[in-house]
Formats: C-alpha cells, sequence, structure tokens
C-alpha cells in the first residue's frame, strides 16, 4: 500500500459523532462521487471502503436502509426515493442542488464540518506523496468554483494551498512539509500524522548528517593541505639550510610539525613547551613558511 492509500484507508475510519459533520461529509462525497438528477440520487467509485461510507451516512442521515452494489468493477449506492434523495441533495448540496454555491455554507458552518468536508475531498479525490521522496499533498476537481471554494476553506485553516490547471483539472495543492503535518491534523490523520512527521524526521536527519559530513570532509581537507604546505616548507628549510637556521621557538615548531604532519593547529601548539594557542602556533608556521619561500627567491 502507499503512503497515500494508508492515510485515505484511516481516514474512511474516522467516526464524526454530530449529524452536522455527517451531513458535511456526505456533501463533499455527493460532490465527487454524486449524481442528483431530480429524481434520483446514485453514487458510484471503485473504492469500496468509500462507497459503503456512503451508504452509511445516507442510511443514517435520511433513514434509509441501502447497500454498496457491485457492478462490473464500481460500486454503487443508489437512493430511488425521490423524496429521500430530494432531502439528501438540500442538506449537502442546498436548496438548488448543483446549481447552489460550489460548497454549501451551510454544510461548511462550522470548524468540525469544515474539517469533515476537507477529510471528505481528500478521500474522493485527493493524493499526498510519501514524505520520503517529495512533500506533496493535493486534491483534483473538475470543476474551477469547487477547486477555489476548496482552497478557500483549506486557507481558512492558515495553510497556504494553491490552485494549478492540469490535463483539465483543477489540482488544489500544498508543497510544504509542515502544512502538510497541518492539513492531515485538520483531516483527523492522526497516524498518517506521526507517521508522515517520523519519515520527515530521518529524512532531514539524513540531509543534515549528508550536510556534517560534507563540511568535515572539506575542514579535513583545508587542514591536511595546509598540512602539506608547511611541512614541504620545513623540508626545504632542512634541506638548504638546516633547521639551526631557524630561531629556537621556531625550530621546535618545525620539528614538531614534521613529527604530526596532520595534526590542528590547536593540538599542535598543546605539544609545545610552553604550550601556545592556536593562532601563536598558525603565526610561527606562517613565519616558517615565509623563510622558506624567501630561501627559494635567494635560489
Ligand atoms: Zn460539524
Amino acid at each position: 500500500m502507499s503512503f497515500s492509500s494508508d492515510v485515505k484507508a484511516e481516514l474512511l475510519n474516522v467516526n464524526d459523532s454530530a449529524r452536522h459533520c455527517k451531513i458535511a461529509l456526505l456533501a463533499a462525497f455527493v460532490s465527487f462521487c454524486g449524481c442528483y438528477d431530480g429524481e434520483r440520487l446514485v453514487f458510484v467509485s471503485e473504492n469500496k471502503r468509500l462507497m459503503e461510507k456512503t451508504a452509511d451516512l445516507v442510511n443514517e442521515l435520511a433513514a434509509l436502509s441501502v447497500n454498496a452494489e457491485l457492478y462490473e468493477n464500481h460500486y454503487y449506492v443508489k437512493i430511488d426515493s425521490r423524496d429521500k434523495a430530494r432531502d439528501l441533495a438540500n442538506i449537502t448540496l442546498g436548496q438548488g442542488g448543483y446549481d447552489s454555491p460550489a460548497i454549501n455554507p451551510l454544510a461548511v458552518s462550522s470548524v468540525c464540518c469544515k474539517r469533515a468536508y476537507i477529510r471528505g475531498c481528500f478521500i474522493c479525490s485527493g493524493s499526498v506523496s510519501d514524505p520520503q521522496k517529495q512533500y506533496h499533498l493535493e486534491i483534483s476537481n473538475s470543476d474551477y468554483d469547487h477547486a477555489d471554494a476548496l482552497k478557500a476553506l483549506i486557507t481558512s485553516f492558515g495553510i497556504d494551498a494553491k490552485i494549478i490547471l492540469r490535463k483539465n483539472h483543477y489540482i488544489v495543492y500544498i508543497k510544504e512539509g509542515e502544512q502538510i503535518v497541518d492539513m492531515l491534523n485538520i483531516m483527523s490523520a492522526h497516524k498518517a500524522l506521526l507517521d508522515f512527521e517520523n519519515l520527515r524526521v530521518v529524512k532531514d536527519l539524513r540531509n543534515n548528517l549528508n550536510r556534517i559530513v560534507n563540511c568535515e570532509t572539506a575542514n579535513l581537507n583545508k587542514v591536511v593541505s595546509a598540512g602539506v604546505r608547511q611541512a614541504e616548507a620545513i623540508e626545504y628549510i632542512k634541506r638548504t639550510v638546516g633547521l639551526g637556521y631557524l630561531s629556537p621557538a621556531l625550530e621546535e615548531m618545525a620539528r614538531l610539525r614534521l613529527e604530526y604532519p596532520d595534526i590542528s593547529l590547536k593540538e599542535l601548539g598543546e605539544k609545545l613547551k610552553p604550550p601556545v594557542g592556536k593562532s601563536g602556533v598558525n603565526h610561527r608556521l606562517k613565519k616558517i613558511c615565509a623563510i622558506a619561500d624567501s630561501l627559494k627567491g635567494d635560489n
């Protein structure tokens, strides 16, 4: 199972206790997989659990006893009673049926109902990428007005949702990890939220580790190359005029550097008697390099 289908499976198991939230959830299902022609209300989806959930909501809200029926790879929930179909259409879509605003304001008047509606939209038409790969959550809409109203609903929770047109569909999407976490929370996908956070932490940790390793390698190269350059300068002095040519302090420094070509300046300073700080060591080594340079210049 993909991360996305795990999230949907979890969301289908969320049970709203209040009637208003059940109406909001069913309203989302009507928008995406319902069809009301003034006579009958029919829901259709390939997702069995979604149609079972739809049947449960319909039965509870309209005192019916319909089932999800399989027909040629699709599951159907049919409300044949004209009165019941109209009542359900009115409370979910609004009094004007499909001519009402894209999202019926009455169905999403409370925060709890907004959350249920967004959850319903995601179950029907959403997807979320595995956070180990990328941060991306989207809900696809065939209708621009619905996409725009859904975006406004999501934005009301402080989430920065955007719309993009892709293959005749208006995609409401979220790109930022933190905001996807907020979105999972709003939809009540609490297990998915924890999984997402864990995977996100692992990913960020891995990125940070890579950064640290790269940084340390770079520093190490710097230490080694400076050490090599200093060792070359000291070898040159030793070969040409002898280390005795240097002042006693510089000579001691030179001998230590040759003995320990790849330790840090700080460690080198600690080996001197008396110990010298990093900048003092750096100063002496620079002097030695300058002396070697001047000797080379003389030749
Ligand atoms: Zn509610």
